[in-house]
């Protein structure tokens, strides 16, 4: 059965962006919009992870956690305001697990997300690795091999061929990319994946390796044998 994941979330762009993400990811997705009915769906349909806005209408985020947390032990993410130290320390204060500040990247948001739920189901067989043809990527200590030939990739090249190896043979379209890989309000008229794809390219052949990442003209791109 999939972790069910409720979102208390007023601000529709960003609620719609997770709840889309979230469920293309497998998860089962509640929505709501401010914190009284999040209060309600958590009690009618427990969560096993509560993403959390501070700033929310009528009962804001920070009593929210706090009556969740006094009804249960389920994760808890925080979402805060830019930079907004105050919200972080208090929101941390009333019980939540974590925060990420606005704005995040869905590849972020996913990753804490894989964090908390791990580490609430400990005794589970935890996938640490993901594995495409003789491609290994770690998610706990963020190395890649190809071979045994290991990569040396910055975040965001990692956070991009993650993404892949998480769909592969799946053609990811250059706004999927965008919206995973940065934040929701990225211009996206940049050539900034093809760069990042052509440095990935670099780093994945330099023993002349075969590509595994193909250019899907028009469309975007695919990992997959040629
Ligand atoms: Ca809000």
């Amino acid at each position: 059965m999939s972790d069910r994941i409720l979102v208390v979330e007023d601000e529709p762009k960003i609620a719609n962006l997770l709840r889309r993400g979230l469920l293309y990811e497998g998860y089962a997705v509640d929505v709501a919009a401010d914190g009284e009915s999040g209060l309600q769906m958590a009690r009618d349909n427990p969560p096993d992870l509560v993403i959390l806005d501070v700033m929310l209408p009528g009962i804001d985020g920070l009593e929210v956690c706090r009556r969740l947390r006094a009804a249960s032990d389920v994760p808890i993410v925080m979402l805060t305001a830019k930079d907004s130290i105050p919200d972080r320390v208090a929101g941390l204060d009333s019980g939540a697990d974590g925060y990420i500040s606005k704005p995040f990247s869905f590849e972020e948001m996913l990753a804490r997300i894989r964090a908390l739920l791990r580490r609430v189901r400990v005794t589970t067989t935890s996938r640490e690795e993901i594995r495409f043809g003789d491609l290994t990527l770690n998610y706990a200590t963020r190395e890649v091999l190809r071979g045994n030939r290991r990569l040396d990739l910055t975040a965001k090249e990692f956070d991009v061929l993650q993404l892949f190896m998480q769909h592969p043979r799946q053609v990811l379209t250059r706004d999927i990319i965008y919206e995973r890989i940065w934040d929701y309000d990225f211009g996206g008229e940049s050539n900034i994946i093809e760069v990042y794809v052509r440095y990935l390219r670099t780093k994945l052949e330099s023993n002349g390796e075969p590509r595994l990442l193909q250019t899907v003209r028009g469309v975007g791109y695919v990992l997959r044998e040629e």
